[in-house]
């Protein structure tokens, strides 16, 4: 059976991706998932291979073969998305709010409209040194990129299947959207990564009702802590009313940036190595 374990956090900046990148180094087998299709960066933590990419078609929108229009002007008038255009010459063309619901197609007396795919981005299968790791570029500006992630989830499954991998790991993208509710699906476990700051708690108190609303259990790492113990101690009640259990504690400490811009990882600071291999034991105890 694959466990599936997402890594979330209320807000960006938590520290996440640095704790992902470091457990990913950890395991000695695992396929990995950069849910984060707006700003990937486990790629540029990990030393990996890319071995195929494909492009990612969320939709089909409207194409209108100007040769065979009439100029009717019957597909602009149903558009209820304002997505046809008509210019100075008189031709019509689709612009970018296409939403693709084809009413357009319907009711064209020549049939000179057609859907055709739309493409909304990149998707990548790369090799790290202990599994693999799918991610993914959204085009910016495009919508759907809580379809992309879970098409990247899906792709994961079928690797893990194929290769007899038995663990996911999900670097879930920040906040409580529905790119987070598409990462979250389906998990077994989430690692809730919270940086020790009033905005660090209001977001984690949103991830709480995210996740208590998919009945999915959570552990907690506080990160950035000992600035303020007042504050601290807050956290910690609150993350146990929501059903939380607090697993691991990061202080503040400006050498973790510096080595993150080493591309190094928590696993290559002596201080923090235990920490994130207590961490790995928590989360993966048979691992
Ligand atoms: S497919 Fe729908 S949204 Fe797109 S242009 Fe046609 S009517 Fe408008
Ligand atoms: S409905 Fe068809 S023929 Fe009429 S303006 Fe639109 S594309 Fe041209």
């Amino acid at each position: 059976m694959i466990r599936q374990i997402a890594v979330m956090s209320g807000k960006g900046g938590a520290g996440k991706t640095s704790v992902t990148a470091a457990l990913l180094k950890l395991l000695p087998e695992v396929v990995a998932v950069d849910g984060d299709v707006n700003a990937s960066n486990l790629p540029i933590l990990l030393t990996l291979q890319k071995l195929s990419e494909s492009s990612y078609y969320a939709m089909d929108v409207a194409h209108i073969d100007t040769e065979s229009c009439t100029r009717c002007g019957r597909c602009a008038e149903i558009c209820a998305f304002n997505a046809i255009d008509l210019d100075e010459q008189g031709n019509y063309s689709v612009n970018d709010e296409c939403e693709g619901c084809a009413a357009c197609a319907w009711v064209c007396p020549e049939k000179c409209i057609s859907m055709v795919p739309h493409c909304s981005g990149t998707k990548y299968l790369s090799q790290l040194e202990n599994g693999f790791l799918l991610h993914a570029d959204l085009i910016p500006g495009e919508d759907n990129s809580g379809k992309l992630i879970a098409s990247i989830r899906k792709q994961a499954r079928t690797v893990a299947t194929e290769k007899s991998l038995d663990l996911i790991l999900i670097d879930g993208p920040p906040g409580t959207s529905c790119q987070a509710i598409s990462s979250l699906t389906g998990v077994d476990m989430v690692l809730a990564v919270l940086e020790e700051s009033l905005s660090g708690l209001s977001d984690y108190r949103r991830l709480a009702k995210l996740m208590e609303s998919f009945r999915i259990p959570h552990l907690v790492l506080i990160n950035k802590t000992g600035i303020d113990p007042e504050l601290g101690k807050r956290i910690e009640t609150v993350v146990a009313e929501n059903g939380g259990e607090i697993v691991a504690r990061i202080p503040f400490d400006m050498e973790i940036p510096r080595s993150l811009s080493r591309r190094e990882t928590l696993l290559d600071l002596p201080a923090y190595r235990p920490v994130i291999e207590n961490l790995c034991e928590k989360l993966f105890p048979h691992s």
